[in-house]
């Protein structure tokens, strides 16, 4: 039985990867770092049904000691960084943390793997976010990078690293630069979640409007099940690599706005007002991948499209309000 060891397990992408190799009959490891918060940890993994076979290990981005340790004791096939501070907007107030969470950290776990299980092989969770001001209408893997903010420069760095330990001391490491991609267990703080949540809150008569920032900003949105089915793929390769993940679809936040809004029967016009406040200090205005390497040597597709992507958000988000105000 293959064993996986996940840094950022109780996120969203951590929790969909745990459930997909699980289903593939690995031993799922995941990094779990200390919270005085303990009874709502894993509720993603909760959500999915796989928390009790998943083994929980004590260790933290930021400490290298708990990292050699988990890896030395488990020696992992397989070790998928996805542990960050993930949001952009944070980013600019807590840069350093960032820095040193999604930069060093994801250095911090190249070096428990180069020490302690070398034979191991790594996934980097590049980002899109990379290409920032971007330099090619559509980018991929040949698309110079231009990153627009503190979490973004964080992750070129560990982008960077990956390679480097990659040419330098024969690692099996390999880097997703993934697109946005959402789900009902994306965090409520991005954008389409807050989106899907605010549907579901007017819908049931428990808010009037939902603030956003720039309404005109475009993403290449898709499904997180898939973008973690990609992640898997990249390690089972012969050769590490690098490859973009994205559907080649780009949309804007207004144009969300109208899909999600229009799936519970609303016209969003009526509801969405714009607050300048949560605009950003420097914005990455359009996004559109171009995955034809993952779908040339993985044999990538996604498989869901973002009227299916939102409707399944809004439902779920219409399913915890209504579960809520049953239980008062
Ligand atoms: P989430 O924000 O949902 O999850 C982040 C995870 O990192 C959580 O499990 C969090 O733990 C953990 N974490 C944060 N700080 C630490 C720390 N100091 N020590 C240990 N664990 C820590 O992110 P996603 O699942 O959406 O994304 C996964 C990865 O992919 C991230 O690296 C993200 O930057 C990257 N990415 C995501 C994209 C997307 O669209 N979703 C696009 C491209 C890249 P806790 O639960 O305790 O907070
Ligand atoms: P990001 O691409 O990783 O920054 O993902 P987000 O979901 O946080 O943001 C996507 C885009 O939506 C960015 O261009 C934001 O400026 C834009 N946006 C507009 N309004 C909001 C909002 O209220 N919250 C967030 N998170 N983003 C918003």
């Amino acid at each position: 039985m293959p064993t996986a060891l996940i840094t950022g397990i109780t996120g969203q992408d951590g929790a969909y990867l745990a459930q997909l190799l699980l289903g593939n009959g690995y031993r799922v490891l995941g990094l779990l770092r200390r919270s005085a918060s303990s009874d709502i940890i894993g509720e993603r993994l909760r959500w999915l049904g796989i928390l009790d076979h998943i083994e929980l290990l004590d260790g933290d981005m930021g400490d290298l000691g708990s990292l050699v340790r988990i890896i030395e004791k488990h020696r992992p096939d397989e070790v998928y960084n996805l542990a960050a501070q993930s949001f952009v907007a944070s980013s600019w107030q807590q840069p350093l943390l960032t820095g040193m969470v999604t930069g060093l950290g994801a250095v911090n776990v190249l070096e428990a793997v180069r020490l302690a299980a070398p034979r191991a092989r790594f996934y980097q969770a590049s980002s899109s976010e990379m290409f920032g001001r971007i330099q090619a209408a559509q980018q991929n893997e040949r698309t110079p990078f231009y990153p627009r903010s503190p979490y973004a420069a964080a992750k070129l760095y560990a982008h960077w690293m990956t390679v480097n330990y990659r040419e330098s001391f024969s690692l099996h490491a390999s880097s997703g630069i993934l697109f946005n991609h959402e789900s009902p267990l994306r965090g409520i703080e991005f954008v389409t979640r807050k989106i899907t949540d605010g549907v579901a809150r007017i819908r049931l008569g428990l808010a009037r409007e939902l603030c956003l920032g720039n309404l005109e900003a475009k993403r290449d949105w898709g499904h997180a099940r898939d973008y973690v089915r990609a992640m898997w793929l990249m390690l089972q390769q012969k050769a590490p690599g690098d490859y973009v993940v994205a559907t080649g679809r780009s949309t804007s936040v207004g144009e969300f706005c109208r899909i999600a809004f229009a799936h519970a029967g609303l016209d969003h016009r009526e509801f969405v007002r714009v607050d300048p406040a949560l605009f950003r200090p420097a914005e990455v205005d359009a996004l559109k991948g171009d995955a034809a390497k993952a779908r040339q040597v993985l044999g990538w597709a996604p498989e869901v499209g973002l009227e299916a992507l939102a409707a399944e958000m809004v439902e779920a988000d219409l399913a915890r309000h209504r579960a809520r105000q049953k239980t008062g």
